[in-house]
Protein backbone atom coordinates (compact mmCIF):
# COMPACT_ATOMS: atom_id res chain seq x y z
CA UNK A 1 0.00 0.00 0.00
CA UNK A 2 1.89 2.81 -1.54
CA UNK A 3 1.30 6.64 0.32
CA UNK A 4 2.45 10.27 -1.85
CA UNK A 5 3.03 12.49 0.76
CA UNK A 6 3.13 15.80 -0.84
CA UNK A 7 4.31 19.14 0.73
CA UNK A 8 3.17 21.39 -1.97
CA UNK A 9 4.80 25.54 -1.86
CA UNK A 10 4.51 27.93 -3.76
CA UNK A 11 7.33 27.40 -6.34
CA UNK A 12 7.78 23.38 -5.17
CA UNK A 13 6.67 20.57 -4.42
CA UNK A 14 8.54 17.90 -2.04
CA UNK A 15 7.38 14.36 -2.28
CA UNK A 16 7.56 10.87 -1.03
CA UNK A 17 6.55 7.70 -1.27
CA UNK A 18 6.17 5.65 1.16
CA UNK A 19 5.30 2.13 0.96
CA UNK A 20 2.95 1.06 4.07
CA UNK A 21 1.93 -2.18 3.69
CA UNK A 22 4.24 -3.67 6.65
CA UNK A 23 7.07 -1.25 8.16
CA UNK A 24 6.92 1.41 6.50
CA UNK A 25 9.57 1.24 3.47
CA UNK A 26 10.73 5.11 1.99
CA UNK A 27 10.36 4.07 -2.37
CA UNK A 28 11.06 7.45 -3.31
CA UNK A 29 11.58 10.77 -2.99
CA UNK A 30 12.12 13.91 -4.59
CA UNK A 31 11.67 17.62 -5.25
CA UNK A 32 10.00 19.62 -8.34
CA UNK A 33 11.81 23.24 -7.97
CA UNK A 34 10.71 27.02 -9.96
CA UNK A 35 7.42 27.09 -10.52
CA UNK A 36 5.88 29.30 -12.37
CA UNK A 37 9.54 30.22 -13.60
CA UNK A 38 10.97 29.74 -17.13
CA UNK A 39 13.31 27.27 -15.78
CA UNK A 40 11.76 24.76 -13.89
CA UNK A 41 13.25 21.19 -12.19
CA UNK A 42 12.93 17.77 -10.86
CA UNK A 43 15.25 16.22 -8.75
CA UNK A 44 14.28 12.23 -8.10
CA UNK A 45 15.50 9.86 -6.44
CA UNK A 46 14.44 5.81 -5.86
CA UNK A 47 14.99 3.34 -3.14
CA UNK A 48 18.23 1.77 -4.96
CA UNK A 49 19.63 5.64 -5.06
CA UNK A 50 19.18 6.23 -8.65
CA UNK A 51 19.05 10.14 -9.16
CA UNK A 52 17.39 11.65 -11.63
CA UNK A 53 17.43 15.64 -12.96
CA UNK A 54 15.50 17.20 -15.50
CA UNK A 55 15.32 20.87 -16.37
CA UNK A 56 12.11 21.59 -17.64
CA UNK A 57 9.55 24.42 -17.37
CA UNK A 58 6.72 24.25 -14.41
CA UNK A 59 3.99 26.47 -15.73
CA UNK A 60 1.85 25.55 -12.67
CA UNK A 61 1.22 22.70 -9.78
CA UNK A 62 -0.76 20.14 -12.44
CA UNK A 63 2.32 19.94 -14.86
CA UNK A 64 4.35 19.53 -11.27
CA UNK A 65 2.66 17.24 -10.05
CA UNK A 66 2.47 15.09 -13.96
CA UNK A 67 6.06 15.72 -13.47
CA UNK A 68 6.53 13.37 -9.92
CA UNK A 69 4.12 10.51 -11.25
CA UNK A 70 6.04 10.11 -14.29
CA UNK A 71 9.28 10.25 -12.59
CA UNK A 72 7.29 7.58 -10.20
CA UNK A 73 6.20 5.71 -13.15
CA UNK A 74 9.46 5.50 -15.16
CA UNK A 75 11.13 2.33 -16.33
CA UNK A 76 14.81 3.70 -15.46
CA UNK A 77 14.52 5.06 -12.12
CA UNK A 78 10.76 4.48 -11.28
CA UNK A 79 9.21 2.75 -8.64
CA UNK A 80 5.48 1.71 -9.13
CA UNK A 81 4.15 0.27 -13.06
CA UNK A 82 0.86 1.52 -12.85
CA UNK A 83 -1.00 4.69 -10.91
CA UNK A 84 -3.40 2.53 -9.56
CA UNK A 85 0.03 1.52 -7.19
CA UNK A 86 -1.20 4.97 -5.34
CA UNK A 87 -3.46 4.18 -2.37
CA UNK A 88 -3.65 7.44 -1.02
CA UNK A 89 -2.20 10.97 -1.02
CA UNK A 90 -1.26 12.91 2.16
CA UNK A 91 -0.69 16.48 2.66
CA UNK A 92 1.24 18.82 4.93
CA UNK A 93 -0.77 21.98 5.33
CA UNK A 94 1.06 24.48 6.95
CA UNK A 95 -2.47 26.05 8.98
CA UNK A 96 -5.66 24.84 9.98
CA UNK A 97 -6.63 27.83 11.85
CA UNK A 98 -9.52 26.98 14.50
CA UNK A 99 -11.02 24.26 12.54
CA UNK A 100 -8.62 20.80 12.82
CA UNK A 101 -7.47 19.82 15.90
CA UNK A 102 -6.36 16.35 13.91
CA UNK A 103 -5.89 15.66 10.62
CA UNK A 104 -8.74 14.74 8.33
CA UNK A 105 -9.53 13.21 5.30
CA UNK A 106 -10.29 15.47 2.35
CA UNK A 107 -13.60 16.38 1.09
CA UNK A 108 -15.10 19.63 -0.11
CA UNK A 109 -16.25 20.90 3.20
CA UNK A 110 -12.64 20.42 4.32
CA UNK A 111 -11.21 21.86 1.27
CA UNK A 112 -13.63 25.23 1.65
CA UNK A 113 -12.58 25.08 5.81
CA UNK A 114 -8.41 25.30 4.09
CA UNK A 115 -9.39 27.75 1.90
CA UNK A 116 -10.68 29.77 4.58
CA UNK A 117 -7.17 29.87 6.58
CA UNK A 118 -5.80 31.25 3.69
CA UNK A 119 -5.37 34.85 5.28
CA UNK A 120 -3.48 33.47 8.34
CA UNK A 121 -0.82 31.67 5.78
CA UNK A 122 -1.32 33.50 3.13
CA UNK A 123 1.73 32.19 1.69
CA UNK A 124 1.25 28.35 1.81
CA UNK A 125 -2.35 27.37 1.83
CA UNK A 126 -3.22 28.67 -1.66
CA UNK A 127 0.24 26.12 -2.58
CA UNK A 128 -1.37 23.33 -0.75
CA UNK A 129 -4.95 23.81 -2.18
CA UNK A 130 -3.19 23.96 -5.42
CA UNK A 131 -1.48 20.61 -4.77
CA UNK A 132 -4.84 19.01 -3.73
CA UNK A 133 -6.69 20.10 -6.84
CA UNK A 134 -4.44 18.99 -9.36
CA UNK A 135 -4.71 15.41 -7.79
CA UNK A 136 -8.14 15.79 -7.77
CA UNK A 137 -8.29 16.02 -11.92
CA UNK A 138 -5.18 13.59 -12.28
CA UNK A 139 -5.94 10.94 -9.95
CA UNK A 140 -10.07 11.83 -9.55
CA UNK A 141 -10.42 8.77 -7.51
CA UNK A 142 -7.41 8.69 -5.16
CA UNK A 143 -8.42 9.78 -1.59
CA UNK A 144 -6.70 12.83 -0.19
CA UNK A 145 -5.66 13.38 3.68
CA UNK A 146 -4.61 16.72 5.06
CA UNK A 147 -2.28 16.56 7.90
CA UNK A 148 -1.83 19.99 10.07
CA UNK A 149 0.88 22.27 11.21
CA UNK A 150 -0.81 23.97 13.83
CA UNK A 151 -3.77 21.12 14.86
CA UNK A 152 -1.54 19.68 17.41
CA UNK A 153 -1.52 22.70 19.25
CA UNK A 154 -5.04 23.09 19.25
CA UNK A 155 -5.63 21.84 22.89
CA UNK A 156 -3.23 24.82 23.55
CA UNK A 157 -5.01 27.16 26.95
CA UNK A 158 -6.52 30.81 25.85
CA UNK A 159 -4.07 32.07 28.03
CA UNK A 160 -1.34 30.29 26.42
CA UNK A 161 -2.27 31.17 22.98
CA UNK A 162 -4.25 34.71 23.52
CA UNK A 163 -2.20 38.10 22.81
CA UNK A 164 -2.35 41.11 24.98
CA UNK A 165 -4.50 42.86 22.00
CA UNK A 166 -7.76 44.24 22.14
CA UNK A 167 -10.06 41.21 22.05
CA UNK A 168 -11.33 42.63 19.30
CA UNK A 169 -8.32 41.61 17.16
CA UNK A 170 -9.47 37.94 17.64
CA UNK A 171 -13.01 38.30 17.23
CA UNK A 172 -12.28 40.08 14.61
CA UNK A 173 -9.06 38.70 12.81
CA UNK A 174 -8.99 35.19 14.27
CA UNK A 175 -5.37 36.90 15.83
CA UNK A 176 -4.28 34.53 18.28
CA UNK A 177 -1.10 31.97 19.09
CA UNK A 178 -1.54 28.70 16.97
CA UNK A 179 2.09 27.49 16.82
CA UNK A 180 3.75 25.01 14.03
CA UNK A 181 6.10 22.03 13.81
CA UNK A 182 3.03 20.32 15.32
CA UNK A 183 3.38 16.70 13.89
CA UNK A 184 6.51 16.76 14.46
CA UNK A 185 7.00 17.81 18.30
CA UNK A 186 3.74 15.05 18.52
CA UNK A 187 5.67 12.18 16.62
CA UNK A 188 9.01 12.88 18.64
CA UNK A 189 7.16 12.98 22.31
CA UNK A 190 5.39 9.75 21.17
CA UNK A 191 8.60 7.97 19.97
CA UNK A 192 10.12 8.88 23.22
CA UNK A 193 7.83 7.99 25.15
CA UNK A 194 7.72 4.31 22.72
CA UNK A 195 10.87 3.71 23.69
CA UNK A 196 11.15 4.59 27.30
CA UNK A 197 7.68 2.52 28.04
CA UNK A 198 6.34 5.56 28.77
CA UNK A 199 2.27 6.41 29.00
CA UNK A 200 2.26 9.78 26.90
CA UNK A 201 -0.61 10.60 28.15
CA UNK A 202 0.93 11.14 31.68
CA UNK A 203 4.11 12.66 31.61
CA UNK A 204 5.05 16.50 31.10
CA UNK A 205 7.40 16.72 28.19
CA UNK A 206 9.57 19.30 26.42
CA UNK A 207 10.22 18.99 22.56
CA UNK A 208 12.86 21.14 20.82
CA UNK A 209 12.60 21.24 17.34
CA UNK A 210 15.39 22.98 16.06
CA UNK A 211 16.32 22.77 12.17
CA UNK A 212 16.09 26.40 10.11
CA UNK A 213 12.97 27.08 11.63
CA UNK A 214 12.80 26.12 15.31
CA UNK A 215 9.92 26.10 18.37
CA UNK A 216 9.85 24.38 21.56
CA UNK A 217 6.29 22.70 22.82
CA UNK A 218 5.29 21.82 26.25
CA UNK A 219 3.10 18.85 26.27
CA UNK A 220 1.16 17.53 29.21
CA UNK A 221 -0.55 14.75 29.97
CA UNK A 222 -0.38 14.02 25.89
CA UNK A 223 -1.68 17.90 24.97
CA UNK A 224 0.35 20.43 23.37
CA UNK A 225 -0.11 23.17 26.35
CA UNK A 226 2.32 25.93 25.25
CA UNK A 227 4.58 26.39 21.99
CA UNK A 228 7.06 29.25 21.06
CA UNK A 229 5.66 29.70 17.33
CA UNK A 230 2.81 31.98 17.47
CA UNK A 231 0.21 33.87 15.03
CA UNK A 232 2.90 33.33 12.57
CA UNK A 233 6.53 31.27 12.63
CA UNK A 234 8.39 33.95 13.34
CA UNK A 235 7.67 34.23 17.48
CA UNK A 236 9.89 32.49 19.84
CA UNK A 237 13.25 30.93 18.80
CA UNK A 238 15.91 32.60 17.06
CA UNK A 239 16.63 30.82 13.94
CA UNK A 240 18.13 30.27 10.60
CA UNK A 241 16.77 33.56 9.32
CA UNK A 242 14.37 34.71 11.47
CA UNK A 243 14.17 37.06 14.54
CA UNK A 244 12.35 35.25 17.05
CA UNK A 245 11.15 36.98 20.01
CA UNK A 246 11.52 40.97 19.47
CA UNK A 247 10.41 43.95 20.82
CA UNK A 248 7.72 45.04 18.39
CA UNK A 249 8.87 48.68 19.52
CA UNK A 250 12.70 47.28 18.00
CA UNK A 251 10.97 47.00 14.75
CA UNK A 252 9.08 50.14 14.37
CA UNK A 253 12.36 51.81 14.70
CA UNK A 254 14.07 49.84 12.03
CA UNK A 255 10.63 50.18 9.49
CA UNK A 256 10.94 53.73 10.32
CA UNK A 257 14.52 54.45 10.58
CA UNK A 258 15.31 52.06 7.18
CA UNK A 259 11.93 53.43 5.26
CA UNK A 260 10.25 49.71 5.12
CA UNK A 261 7.28 49.04 3.89
CA UNK A 262 4.76 45.87 5.45
CA UNK A 263 6.68 43.40 3.10
CA UNK A 264 9.75 44.76 3.10
CA UNK A 265 9.66 44.78 7.02
CA UNK A 266 8.07 41.05 6.61
CA UNK A 267 10.40 39.67 4.43
CA UNK A 268 13.68 41.19 6.96
CA UNK A 269 12.43 39.72 9.79
CA UNK A 270 11.70 35.98 7.95
CA UNK A 271 14.47 36.37 5.87
CA UNK A 272 17.83 38.40 6.55
CA UNK A 273 17.82 37.92 10.65
CA UNK A 274 18.08 35.05 12.99
CA UNK A 275 21.49 33.47 13.21
CA UNK A 276 22.53 34.41 9.74
CA UNK A 277 21.88 38.34 10.64
CA UNK A 278 23.95 38.48 13.72
CA UNK A 279 26.49 36.31 12.21
CA UNK A 280 27.18 37.84 8.90
CA UNK A 281 28.67 34.17 8.40
CA UNK A 282 25.58 31.61 7.42
CA UNK A 283 22.51 30.64 8.61
CA UNK A 284 24.04 26.82 9.15
CA UNK A 285 25.08 25.67 12.40
CA UNK A 286 27.73 23.87 11.03
CA UNK A 287 29.17 26.95 9.39
CA UNK A 288 28.93 28.72 12.76
CA UNK A 289 30.80 25.55 14.54
CA UNK A 290 33.67 25.42 12.50
CA UNK A 291 34.22 29.49 12.50
CA UNK A 292 33.85 29.25 16.05
CA UNK A 293 36.46 26.71 16.52
CA UNK A 294 38.77 28.92 14.80
CA UNK A 295 38.02 32.08 17.25
CA UNK A 296 35.39 34.31 15.70
CA UNK A 297 33.94 35.82 17.84
CA UNK A 298 30.82 36.69 16.27
CA UNK A 299 30.09 32.68 15.36
CA UNK A 300 30.25 32.27 19.18
CA UNK A 301 28.14 35.38 20.26
CA UNK A 302 25.27 33.85 18.03
CA UNK A 303 25.71 30.29 19.13
CA UNK A 304 25.82 31.70 22.92
CA UNK A 305 22.68 33.81 22.17
CA UNK A 306 20.93 30.55 20.21
CA UNK A 307 21.79 28.52 22.89
CA UNK A 308 20.37 31.12 25.95
CA UNK A 309 17.29 31.45 24.20
CA UNK A 310 16.66 27.48 23.71
CA UNK A 311 17.30 27.19 27.92
CA UNK A 312 15.23 30.37 28.90
CA UNK A 313 12.17 28.33 27.16
CA UNK A 314 12.67 25.15 28.93
CA UNK A 315 13.25 27.03 31.75
CA UNK A 316 9.83 28.54 31.26
CA UNK A 317 7.91 25.27 30.39
CA UNK A 318 9.41 23.23 32.96
CA UNK A 319 7.37 26.39 34.93
CA UNK A 320 4.02 26.58 33.29
CA UNK A 321 4.01 22.36 33.92
CA UNK A 322 4.88 22.41 37.27
CA UNK A 323 8.05 20.54 36.27
CA UNK A 324 9.33 18.17 33.26
CA UNK A 325 9.82 14.30 33.00
CA UNK A 326 11.63 14.41 29.52
CA UNK A 327 13.47 17.25 27.13
CA UNK A 328 13.83 16.09 23.69
CA UNK A 329 16.10 17.36 20.94
CA UNK A 330 15.08 16.72 17.32
CA UNK A 331 15.52 18.94 13.81
CA UNK A 332 18.80 19.40 12.23
CA UNK A 333 20.32 20.75 15.08
CA UNK A 334 18.59 18.92 17.89
CA UNK A 335 19.31 15.91 16.61
CA UNK A 336 23.07 16.51 15.72
CA UNK A 337 24.78 19.62 17.21
CA UNK A 338 26.51 18.51 19.91
CA UNK A 339 27.32 21.94 20.36
CA UNK A 340 24.17 23.87 20.84
CA UNK A 341 22.73 20.75 22.89
CA UNK A 342 26.55 21.54 25.33
CA UNK A 343 25.66 24.69 25.55
CA UNK A 344 22.12 24.11 26.61
CA UNK A 345 22.23 21.77 29.14
CA UNK A 346 25.12 23.64 30.93
CA UNK A 347 23.89 25.09 34.51
CA UNK A 348 20.64 23.23 34.26
CA UNK A 349 20.95 20.65 37.81
CA UNK A 350 18.81 23.05 39.37
CA UNK A 351 16.04 21.71 36.93
CA UNK A 352 17.01 18.06 37.99
CA UNK A 353 19.27 17.14 34.77
CA UNK A 354 22.28 15.25 34.66
CA UNK A 355 23.38 15.97 31.21
CA UNK A 356 25.87 13.49 30.21
CA UNK A 357 28.68 15.66 28.28
CA UNK A 358 30.70 12.97 27.17
CA UNK A 359 28.23 10.44 25.42
CA UNK A 360 26.62 13.81 23.72
CA UNK A 361 29.82 14.82 22.10
CA UNK A 362 29.28 11.34 19.96
CA UNK A 363 25.96 11.99 18.92
CA UNK A 364 24.06 12.53 15.93
CA UNK A 365 21.25 12.02 13.97
CA UNK A 366 20.22 8.73 16.43
CA UNK A 367 17.59 8.12 19.20
CA UNK A 368 19.56 8.21 22.12
CA UNK A 369 19.53 8.95 25.90
CA UNK A 370 21.86 12.06 26.84
CA UNK A 371 21.11 12.04 30.41
CA UNK A 372 22.71 9.79 32.94
CA UNK A 373 20.67 6.66 34.61
CA UNK A 374 19.64 8.82 37.22
CA UNK A 375 19.17 11.98 36.02
CA UNK A 376 15.63 12.46 37.27
CA UNK A 377 14.66 14.68 34.17
CA UNK A 378 15.37 12.91 31.21
CA UNK A 379 17.32 14.65 27.93
CA UNK A 380 17.26 12.45 24.49
CA UNK A 381 17.85 12.77 21.23
CA UNK A 382 15.35 12.12 19.16
CA UNK A 383 15.01 11.63 15.17
CA UNK A 384 11.87 13.43 13.64
CA UNK A 385 10.30 12.27 10.55
CA UNK A 386 7.29 14.18 9.03
CA UNK A 387 6.66 12.52 6.21
CA UNK A 388 6.19 9.60 8.17
CA UNK A 389 3.33 11.02 10.17
CA UNK A 390 1.78 11.89 7.06
CA UNK A 391 1.81 8.80 5.88
CA UNK A 392 0.22 6.84 8.86
CA UNK A 393 -2.12 9.95 9.68
CA UNK A 394 -3.05 9.24 5.98
CA UNK A 395 -3.18 5.00 6.30
CA UNK A 396 -5.58 5.34 9.42
CA UNK A 397 -8.08 8.23 8.04
CA UNK A 398 -8.42 5.90 4.72
CA UNK A 399 -8.52 2.49 5.68
CA UNK A 400 -8.97 3.20 9.22
CA UNK A 401 -5.81 1.14 10.42
CA UNK A 402 -3.64 2.29 13.55
CA UNK A 403 -0.01 2.09 12.91
CA UNK A 404 2.58 2.18 15.42
P1 LIG B 1 16.30 21.09 9.36
O1 LIG B 1 15.59 22.36 9.00
O2 LIG B 1 15.64 20.33 10.46
O3 LIG B 1 16.61 20.23 8.14
O4 LIG B 1 17.72 21.53 9.93
C1 LIG B 1 18.68 22.16 9.11
C2 LIG B 1 19.79 22.74 9.96
O5 LIG B 1 20.37 21.72 10.79
C3 LIG B 1 20.96 23.25 9.16
O6 LIG B 1 20.73 24.56 8.72
C4 LIG B 1 22.08 23.20 10.17
O7 LIG B 1 22.09 24.41 10.88
C5 LIG B 1 21.71 22.09 11.11
N1 LIG B 1 22.57 20.90 11.01
C6 LIG B 1 22.46 19.85 10.16
N2 LIG B 1 23.47 18.97 10.37
C7 LIG B 1 24.24 19.47 11.37
C8 LIG B 1 25.43 19.04 12.05
N3 LIG B 1 26.04 17.89 11.76
N4 LIG B 1 25.91 19.83 13.03
C9 LIG B 1 25.30 20.99 13.35
N5 LIG B 1 24.19 21.44 12.76
C10 LIG B 1 23.65 20.71 11.78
Amino acid sequence: MNVLVLNCGSSSIKYQLLDMGGEPVLKAKGIVERIGLPSGMICHKNDKDQAYDLETPVPNHTVGINLVLDALLSKEHGVISSLDEISAVGHRVAHGGEYFTKSVKLTEDAINKIESCVDLAPLHNPAHLLGIRAIQNILPKVPQTAVFDTSFHQSMPASSYMYALPYKMYETYKLRRYGFHGTSHKFVAQKACDILAWNFNEKKIITCHLGNGASITAIKNGESVDTSMGFTPVEGLMMGTRTGDLDLGALLFIMEKENLSVSQANSFINKQCGVNGVSEISSDMRDLQSESEKGNERAKLTLDMYAHRVKKYIGSYAAVMNGVDLIIMTGGIGENSCHIRDLVFRDMDYLGIDFDFNKNDGIRGKDEMLSKEASKVKVMSITTNEELVIAMDTVSLVFEKQLS
